[in-house]
């Protein structure tokens, strides 16, 4: 070693102790947003933390032995799940679109991170023109409206799956369901009831925004719908909840998470919609994926991988 490189690593060792007390006053990560293209639109994931949850009692129709072999064989815990939120903002010109819109305020502590990345990103609610939503889970719709009542995106349309609407919104069917249920319906209305008669519904296979369209996926919740985002050749599914935590469910399609409400019709969907993007080789985004959430999907065995795009400085 030269004298000079031992000054530098001695000197780089005795301002250690600075540089751990700014780090620990500092965000534990950096910004979670990240930027691609999809034809001429830019795409930004923003992600919104995670909730932690047992694997017991996760998957309703897999042995506890076979969840944790899946999970330790990517290198995953096998007592508890991350489950990760990330959603995404469209940009088409002035046009910004937000789809789902995270936890806002009512999640998990580990989760709520979305407007601190969403403003890192150089984006302000005042610019959002519409917000799309892919269905009515608490950890989808919740961003949209604080617990004191403010509503997040002053000057955005809203627009919700018509079947979606129709399942939670009715009255007769939030009277029928079981005490486990009622909390669900009671978040649909704390967002939705009022701003009811300004919510603009679309049927799935609608054009909802230019280059946005709407596809059914049924099964998760009775009108959850998943998006193609397109612009020239670029494509990108946005695949909503079709899957939770790809490493066990693209690897497992027919496995079932407690949050599909149709078991049945969401492992229909859930092989159908892998299939068509594995043959049509689309980029695809989960919600529930990894961050920054985005990849392609190959077949694998009995099932699917995930294959994380490379990370990019350049957009
Ligand atoms: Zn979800």
């Amino acid at each position: 070693m030269t004298a000079a490189a031992a000054t530098a690593i001695a000197a780089a060792g005795a301002s250690l102790p600075a540089v751990a007390l700014a780090q620990a006053a500092a965000p534990a990560q950096a910004p979670g947003f990240y930027r691609y293209k999809v034809g001429d639109m830019t795409v930004t994931a923003i992600q919104d933390g995670f909730f932690r949850r047992p694997l017991e009692g996760f998957i309703r129709n897999a042995e506890l032995p076979a969840v944790q072999a899946a999970m330790a064989s990517a290198f995953l815990s096998t007592s508890a799940v991350e489950i990760s939120f990330t959603t995404m903002v469209v940009q088409n010109g002035s046009q910004i679109t937000v789809l789902d819109t995270g936890n806002g305020d009512s999640g998990a502590p580990t989760s709520g991170l979305w407007m601190r990345n969403f403003r890192a990103a150089g984006y302000t609610p005042e610019q959002v023109t519409r917000v799309i939503f892919s269905h009515f889970h608490g950890d989808h719709i919740n961003g949209l409206r604080l617990k004191d009542g403010t509503l997040t995106f002053p000057n955005a349309e809203i627009l919700v799956p018509a079947p979606e609407w129709a399942f939670w919104m009715d009255e007769a069917r939030m009277g029928a369901a079981p005490e486990a249920m009622r909390g669900a319906f009671a978040a649909v209305r704390r967002v939705f009831a009022p701003i009811a008669s300004n919510v603009k519904q679309f049927q799935p296979g609608a054009e909802v925004a230019p280059g946005i369209t709407s596809t059914a996926a049924f099964g998760h919740t009775p009108g959850h719908c998943v998006f193609m985002i397109s612009s020239g050749t670029g494509k990108l599914m946005f695949m909503a909840d079709t899957t939770n935590h790809p490493a066990l469910f693209v690897r497992n399609p027919d496995w079932s998470a407690v949050f599909d409400m149709d078991a049945d019709v969401a492992r229909a969907t859930r092989r159908r919609m892998l299939d068509m993007v594995a043959a049509e080789k689309t980029q695809v985004h989960f919600y529930h994926a990894p961050f920054p959430a985005t990849g392609f999907i190959a077949k694998a065995g009995n099932g699917f991988e995930l294959i994380p795009v490379q990370w990019t400085s350049s957009v």
